[in-house]
């Protein structure tokens, strides 16, 4: 079986194939290094917030395989539990609670008095806090290279080579730093991540997936703005940032930079990073719509769009009042970077055959891949294998294409769960 693409995706395929089938003989082609695209770019925060049950149940699965690999490993990958805290200025909240789909602990702050006890570092402003109490984060590259090594002793191979052609049966064409491979295999499984579509176009097939470029920065928090023991924090709401009559006047001159000065999405979110002892926040926004073309060095994207730590900090400042220290005096030290949502326009993911003969993908895992690794690995093995599959199996497969009624629903919804 020869997997394409060695991220989480990929990764967590082999991983469940060699769990599902003992000697099963699993190759992980990638031209990179392991976990170095996408997955090295990812926040690594999990929850179980879904505004459709189907989603809630697919990665309530997920954080089901880490808590357990939490427990085996002595939580070698550093799962934290601390939940996701929603705010909002809203008073009434009451759509927002039953828009809550599926088996969820939540917990509901009401009143400025009540949220300022829990969450000090609150803006006054927020009248109500929804706490997911399923949530936290993970290291994705330790969880990644757990699984690598568990794959490594069950007698898994890596391949580091471009995958540029399948042929029928399937014959897959490797560049490799020795020069080109063939690789035959019975089984492939497209884990290429930002570059699956291409990949499924190898095979024939058209992918309806697009890739969006979301930025986060981490940087050191100098002036002790966040306590190290807040959970991971979104704001909720849509709102304009705030910017000065000047600011303002100039923004409205530049045709490119003008919808700076317009609403902006909800969304917008913050939590330390590296424990207590740490002096490290991240903060992220997935406010950018704009379809790109994968880019082999994905740094550069970031470079496009220089403005997105000042924009990041004026949304985070609006939420968490201490972080406006920030807007008037940009940290010392920071890094700025992003990676790709490879998504379709439903915000699901697809897991599954591609075709009837011994093609997989398991990919489209926009924002969500670190969390949904787990079950998306464990359901793209067991469709391989002929496994067990779980109620939600179909609707995550391409086979929901074909589902109109569902399709619309989906696609109509106005909350598509993206952060
Ligand atoms: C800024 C940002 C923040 C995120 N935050 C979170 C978060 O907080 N929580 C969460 O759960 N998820 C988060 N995500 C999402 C998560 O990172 C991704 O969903 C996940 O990493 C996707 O993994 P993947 O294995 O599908 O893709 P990738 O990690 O991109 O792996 C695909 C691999 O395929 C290889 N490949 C492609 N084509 C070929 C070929 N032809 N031949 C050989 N190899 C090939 C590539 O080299 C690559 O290594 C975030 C993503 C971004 C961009």
């Amino acid at each position: 079986m020869a997997i394409v693409g060695s991220g989480i995706a990929g990764i967590a395929t082999a991983y469940y194939l060699c769990q599902a089938r003992k000697n099963a003989s699993v190759l992980l082609i990638d031209c990179r290094q392991p976990m170095s695209y996408t997955s090295a770019q990812s926040g690594d925060n999990y929850r179980n917030w879904w505004p459709h049950p189907t989603m809630t149940a697919f990665v309530n699965d997920s954080i089901d395989e880490l808590d357990r690999l939490a427990r085996d490993t002595s939580n070698v990958f550093n799962m934290t539990h601390g939940g996701y805290v929603l705010a909002t200025r809203r008073t009434d909240v009451d759509d927002l609670i039953t828009a809550i789909q599926g088996e969820v602990d939540a917990e509901l702050l009401s009143g400025q008095r009540e949220v300022r006890k829990k969450f000090p570092a609150l803006s006054a402003a927020i009248n109500n806090v929804i706490h997911i109490r399923r949530g936290g984060d993970i290291s994705g590259q330790q969880l990644g290279q757990y699984m690598l090594e568990q794959l490594r002793s069950a007698g898994g191979r890596r391949l580091q080579g471009e995958v540029t052609g399948i042929g029928p049966g399937y014959c897959l064409e490797v560049n490799t730093a020795e020069g080109v491979r063939v690789v035959n295999a019975d089984v492939v499984v497209n884990a290429a991540g930002p570059f699956a579509a291409r990949v499924a176009r190898m095979l024939g097939i058209e992918l309806p997936v697009k890739n969006i470029y979301q930025q986060k920065i981490a940087f050191e928090d100098h002036l002790g703005a966040i306590p190290r023991d807040l959970p991971f924090c979104v704001d909720l709401d849509p709102k304009h940032l705030n910017w000065s009559e000047e600011e303002l006047d100039l923004l409205a001159e530049d045709r490119d930079l003008a919808w700076l000065a317009e609403k902006m999405p909800g969304g917008t979110h913050c939590r330390p990073e590296g424990g207590p002892q740490g002096t490290w926040v991240k903060l992220g926004w997935a406010y950018n719509k704009r379809v790109s073309e994968p880019r082999d060095d994905m740094a550069n994207e970031a470079v496009i769009d220089a403005q997105f730590p000042e924009i990041v900090f004026r949304g985070a400042a609006a939420f968490i009042p201490a972080l406006q220290a920030y807007v008037d005096a940009p940290p010392a030290r920071f890094s700025h970077y992003g990676g790709y949502y490879t998504m379709t326009e439903e915000n699901w993911p697809l897991i599954g055959p591609l075709d009837n003969t011994g093609a997989f993908i398991v990919g489209a895992l926009s924002g969500f891949g670190s969390m949904a690794a787990c079950a998306a690995g464990k359901l793209c093995a067991a469709h391989i294998c002929g496994g067990v599959l779980p109620d939600y199996a179909t609707d995550l497969s391409m086979a929901r294409l074909d589902n109109v009624e569902l399709m619309a629903e989906l696609v109509a919804a106005p909350n598509k769960g993206l952060l």
